[in-house]
């Protein structure tokens, strides 16, 4: 082992693909009989994204909706060079011309509900979207069998998948609960008429999600238990009316942060840098710094809607920024 160098792993691997055989450190054995015809093919798609977590006495399944890989451009956060920002990201060893940005939802499962915060896209989304539906059947949950469906905020990526592009609710048992300001703000019919073009569409999207059944839409204020055990936390900035959950079971804690941060390589590295999806910079900024402050002082573990998947950890100070520490592996639950 001590004799492995960079070109020893380098030579070994270029024997192997040549001759077929599997070389390991130091020991290369041809296995008879592998004919090519034995090897089965590659799937050339992932597994559905599932994976399950306990919080007390709750079990949390996470469900990816997939992941966009967004261009970035000198406007993608607001107020750093794109340089610093392309350097954060190879700092973390990711590619420096596009953004993997993940989406990953919760379903929980408190023992008296079944709720699921935030939907994903439904089969409204990008191509790379969509997945959750998957996810739900690898997980053995019915989409009827949802009893609440609780929203951080207004944007496509978390509440398209209420309702399907036919119209139909895609949780048509679950109540559906949104934050009083973000309903205030997006279905304000005036707010729409004059929303700036950019805002157009996420003004007709929250129509069509939440206009045919507007009068069943329970809307609950921030500092309320909104589901026994899940309580909403005031984090605008966003959106006027953005959302975290804190959720506590048993002495344990998770804090779902929803879109405080977007992507934690970026964002819980560097709390100042303003991403160009958050509606009011310098708001969502103090939001970022108050929530990571709490959940690194309080030890509290996180979900981050924007985190890579299973998209949940604890957060530590580090610098004047935060790191995500990834929890470990739940083998048992
Ligand atoms: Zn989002």
């Amino acid at each position: 082992m001590s004799n492995l160098s960079r070109r020893t792993l380098l030579g070994t691997a270029a024997a192997a693909a040549g001759s077929g055989a599997i070389s390991a450190v130091g020991l290369t054995t041809t296995l008879p009989g592998t004919a090519a015809a034995a090897m089965p093919p590659a799937s050339g798609r992932q597994v559905p994204g599932v994976y399950r977590y306990k919080i007390g006495a709750f079990e949390i399944t996470a469900l990816t909706d997939g992941v966009w890989l967004r261009k970035i451009d000198e406007g993608f956060v607001r107020n750093a060079k794109l340089d610093e920002v392309k350097s954060a990201l190879a700092a973390a060893f990711l590619p420096t011309e596009a953004v993997p940005i993940p989406f990953t939802a919760v379903v929980i499962n408190t023992g008296a509900k079944l709720i699921m915060i935030d939907t994903g896209f439904g089969n409204s989304g990008p191509p790379s979207a969509g997945q959750i539906a998957a996810g739900l059947a690898a997980a053995g949950i019915e989409p009827d069998a949802i009893t609440n469906v609780v929203i951080s905020h207004f944007h496509p990526d978390h509440i398209s998948g209420v309702r399907a592009k036919d119209g139909a609710l895609i949780y048509p048992n679950a109540e559906v609960m949104v934050p009083e300001p973000e309903w205030a703000f997006w279905m304000d019919d005036n707010r729409a008429a004059g929303a700036p073009e950019g805002l157009k569409g996420n003004f007709a999207n929250a129509r069509r999600v939440f206009g045919p059944n507007a009068k069943d839409v329970t809307r609950f204020k921030w500092g309320q238990e909104v589901v026994t055990g899940i309580t909403a936390i005031e984090a605008p900035g966003h959106t006027p009316g953005h959302t975290a959950f804190a959720l506590s079971s048993e002495n344990d804690h998770l804090l779902v942060l929803s879109d405080v941060t977007n992507v934690p390589f970026l964002f819980v590295r560097n709390p100042d840098w303003q991403v160009m999806f958050d509606m009011d910079g310098d708001q969502a900024q103090s939001t970022r710094h108050r929530l990571l402050d709490m959940a690194a002082t309080d030890r509290m573990q996180v979900g981050g809607y924007h985190f890579p998947f299973p998209a949940t950890g604890h957060i530590a100070k580090d610098g004047s920024g935060y790191q995500l520490v990834p929890a470990m592996w739940q083998a048992n639950l």
